[in-house]
C-alpha cells in the first residue's frame, strides 16, 4: 500500500472531524494530518482507515479510535524531544503520532507478535522511536526514566507505581483506568510524593494485562 492523494483528503477530513469533537492542539492535529493510518492496519480494512473508529490489529488487539489517540496525546501536552513512554505499542500509530508530534518515544509492547512487527514497521514508514520494547508494561522502563510524560493506551485496573516513580517533576501521566469501561485519568507530578488527580470521560480499551505473552 502507498500513501496518495486521496489518503491525505481523507486525513484532512479526519482532523475536521477532530475539531469538531473539541480537540484544539494545534501539535496532534498536524500530526493526525500527517501521519498515513492506513498503512498501521491490514488492507482489508484501508478503505476505513480515516474513520473515527477502532479496529482490530491481530492477537486480540485493537489500534484506538483516532479521537481517542488525539484526546491522550493532546493531554500530553507533548513540547519538542520531550522524552515520552508509551505502554502498548500495538500498531504503532500513536507512537507514530508522538513521533509525528516531536517526542522522543520509549514504547513497551507485551504481545510478541504486535511487536515483531511494528519494530519492522515503524523504520520502513520512516518514524524512528528511540526505543522499542517487548516487556510488561506495568513494570515501566527504569533504565531510559525519567520521562517528561507516559501515555497507556490499554485499560489499566490501577495506576501502576512504578509508572508514577519514572515521570519527572511537572511530568504528566495519562492513563485509562477500570475494568469493563476506563476513566481517562491524568496525573501530574508536584513533587517526590505528591500528584495531582484530574479525570475525563469514559473510554473503552483493551485490558492492560500482567506480564509478556
Ligand atoms: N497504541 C496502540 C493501542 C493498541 S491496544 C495503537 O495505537 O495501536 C493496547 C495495546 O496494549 C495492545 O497491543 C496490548 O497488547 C498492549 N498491552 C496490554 N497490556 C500491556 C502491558 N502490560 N505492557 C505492554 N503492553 C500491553
Amino acid at each position: 500500500m502507498r500513501d496518495l492523494a486521496k489518503h491525505q483528503g481523507l486525513r484532512n477530513q479526519l482532523v475536521e472531524v477532530l475539531m469538531k469533537k473539541g480537540i484544539t492542539d494545534k501539535n496532534v492535529l498536524q500530526a493526525i494530518k500527517t501521519i498515513p493510518r492506513h498503512l498501521f492496519l491490514d488492507s482489508s480494512f484501508e478503505n476505513f482507515a480515516y474513520q473515527d473508529t477502532a479496529f482490530p490489529i491481530g492477537a486480540g488487539q485493537t489500534i484506538s479510535q483516532p479521537y481517542t489517540v488525539a484526546f491522550q496525546s493532546q493531554l500530553l501536552e507533548v513540547k519538542r524531544d520531550d522524552k515520552v513512554l508509551e505502554i502498548g505499542t500495538g500498531s504503532g500509530y500513536q507512537t507514530a503520532v508522538l513521533y509525528g508530534m516531536g517526542a522522543r518515544v520509549f514504547s513497551v509492547e507485551r504481545q510478541n507478535e504486535l511487536y515483531k512487527k511494528t519494530s519492522v514497521l515503524l523504520p520502513k514508514l520512516g518514524i524512528r522511536a528511540r526505543h522499542l520494547t517487548f516487556g510488561d508494561g506495568y513494570k515501566g522502563l527504569p533504565n531510559f526514566a525519567p520521562f517528561d510524560s507516559i501515555i497507556v493506551t490499554a485499560g489499566a485496573p490501577f495506576i501502576p507505581q512504578p509508572l508514577m516513580a519514572q515521570l519527572k517533576i511537572g511530568g504528566r501521566l495519562v492513563i485509562p483506568v477500570g475494568e469493563e469501561q476506563q476513566i481517562m485519568t491524568l496525573l501530574i507530578r508536584k513533587n517526590e510524593t505528591q500528584f495531582e488527580k484530574h479525570e475525563f470521560g469514559d473510554f473503552r480499551f483493551v485490558p492492560m494485562l500482567e506480564d509478556r505473552n
